[in-house]
């Protein structure tokens, strides 16, 4: 449907000149400000929002986004102290710089599953139609190589109606195979003016760099990118869609743990939960399901042997209870598996670094130490559900956030922003610059509140003494959890 272009050839040069995205105020107010298209096409016409027309605004008290509104990222401040740093707020703007009839856009997906894709192509498609009149929208197939691999579908209301009951993509994923100037040639080719890019850490980098090649370009190209992971550890958002969903998915694992290990002797229950770099979902599900008696994570450095040892816990715990559950999350004590299997340097096709199984090396080692250092009987259940969360279609509260971050990218791009990521900040939605999600992850602070409470609802030790133990690993030549898990990542 959508019609072959002007050919590259014979496209106007344009120069870009864009000024510094970063405005500081005197009382230390900073906007961190998101790529405009006019700032780089300054002859683009603007029109009226064609919102002002919609039927389902006209009740709203202010339709429209005042340009000046800004969101905080830090809403708890002292007196005197700087105001910081700013996002511009999301949502309708009252000039927009598409014209209904003449957007074409397009919706892919790359890199792993989680809950709610769907959801949030299906509020693109339907935001794009039922907002702004736009009746021309392709679906990339099968992550960035499908814009040079020609594989496309044409979008409607209509063919995306019920993908939200749905788990995984119907654009399909893949990782690997980004070519910033093939996937460019062929946005010009078919003549794409907004490109929505749903993905994680490596896909918002690749978003980037094709906002970098639109803009060298002087195309009137609006990249949008929306934030996946469903390790909820993209940096300044709040939280990540599909985590909700993994959260409370998780807890059946757990559950299912709690009743097997209940059920028999000294029963101690296994469960692998997601969480590369940060552990997340493993915390959250532990507070959130009560079962847990001992909760590992990336973050925190952990001991098996000696006082204050995960050993010793379990000790307790089964003298205590009969039984105990523990949620490891993938990333946790990389540098013990590491130690104990054959050096391996396997990547995915994105170039990412494959995990080694933290679970089953856990649960070995329990096994051997129990059966055979403390000749106990113990019954040990593993269970890794990562592909069964993964795969599970979004709850409610997740389709409510997919649809507000899909609704956020259209009025983003039909006002003309480009190489921004929406999410909320502090409850607000905002564009964010690219760059500012790629460029650090987010990781539970042990210092912070909530793993105190976690700490203080399982009762299981703080391996405080870990930094000691892991000081003497490191100069013993062993590399810690952190190096580890740089190195490292999932196949998933
Ligand atoms: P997740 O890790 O949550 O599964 P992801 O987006 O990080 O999602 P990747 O497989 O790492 O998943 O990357 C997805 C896509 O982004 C791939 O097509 C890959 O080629 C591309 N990509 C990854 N890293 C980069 C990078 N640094 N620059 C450009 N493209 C990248
Ligand atoms: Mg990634």
């Amino acid at each position: 449907k959508i019609k072959p272009l002007v050919s590259r050839q014979n496209r106007p040069a344009v120069v870009a000149v864009r000024a510094s995205n970063q405005n500081v105020h005197n009382d230390g107010f900073v906007l961190e400000d998101v790529p405009h298209l006019t700032n780089f096409l300054p002859d683009l016409p603007s029109y009226p929002n064609p919102l002002k027309k919609s039927q389902a605004y006209a009740v709203v008290k202010q339709t429209f986004v005042s340009p000046e509104d800004a969101v905080a990222q830090n809403i708890v401040l002292q007196k005197d102290s700087p105001r910081g740093v700013h996002f511009r707020r999301a949502g309708p703007r009252e000039k927009v710089y598409f014209k209904s009839d003449e957007v074409r856009a397009c919706i892919v997906t790359c890199g792993g599953l989680c809950p709610g894709i769907n959801t949030v192509i299906r509020e693109i498609v339907c935001g794009l139609s039922y907002m702004y009149g736009v009746d021309e929208i392709l679906g990339i197939e099968g992550g960035y190589r499908g814009f040079y691999s020609k594989n496309t579908l044409t979008l409607s209301p209509k063919v995306v109606n019920d993908i939200h009951k749905r788990g995984g993509t119907i654009l399909r994923t893949s990782r690997g195979g980004h070519d910033t100037n093939k996937i460019v040639d062929n946005i010009e080719d078919r003549g794409i003016n907004q490109v929505y890019i749903i993905g994680g850490d490596g896909t918002q980098k690749g978003a980037a760099l094709i906002y970098k090649e639109v803009e060298k370009r002087g195309l009137q190209v609006a990249v949008a990118g929306i934030p996946k992971t469903i390790d909820n550890d993209i940096a300044v958002i709040d939280k990540s869609f599909g985590f909700d969903t993994a959260v409370e998915e998780a807890q059946r694992a757990i559950n299912a743990a709690h009743v097997e290990v209940e059920s028999v002797e000294n029963g101690v229950g296994i469960v692998k939960l997601m969480g590369r770099y940060s552990g997340f979902i493993s915390m959250y599900a532990t507070l959130a399901s009560r079962d847990v008696d001992c909760c590992l994570i990336p973050e925190s450095p952990f001991y098996l042997e000696g006082p204050g040892g995960l050993f010793e816990f379990i000790e307790r715990q089964l003298k205590e209870n009969g039984h105990m559950v523990i949620v490891v999350a993938e990333g946790a004590g990389q540098e013990f598996v590491a130690q104990s299997m054959p050096a391996v340097d396997e990547k995915d096709a994105s170039g990412n670094r494959l995990l080694l199984d933290i679970g089953l090396w856990l649960t070995q080692k329990i096994k051997d130490h129990f059966t055979k250092v403390q000749k106990m009987m113990i019954n040990m259940k593993y269970i890794d559900p990562t592909y069964m969360i993964r795969a599970i279609p979004s709850n409610g509260s997740d389709n409510i956030y997919c649809t507000l971050l899909a609704h956020s990218a259209v009025h983003g791009a039909m006002a003309g922003f480009t190489g921004f990521t929406v999410g909320p900040v502090n409850s607000r939605h905002a564009y964010i610059p690219i760059a500012r999600v790629t460029e650090t992850q987010k990781t539970v602070k042990l210092t912070d509140r909530m793993w105190a409470r976690l700490l203080a609802s399982t009762n299981q030790p703080s391996f405080l003494n870990c930094s000691e133990v892991l000081h003497h690993q490191e100069k013993a030549g062993r590399k810690t959890t952190e190096v580890i898990n740089s190195e490292r990542t999932t196949s998933t």
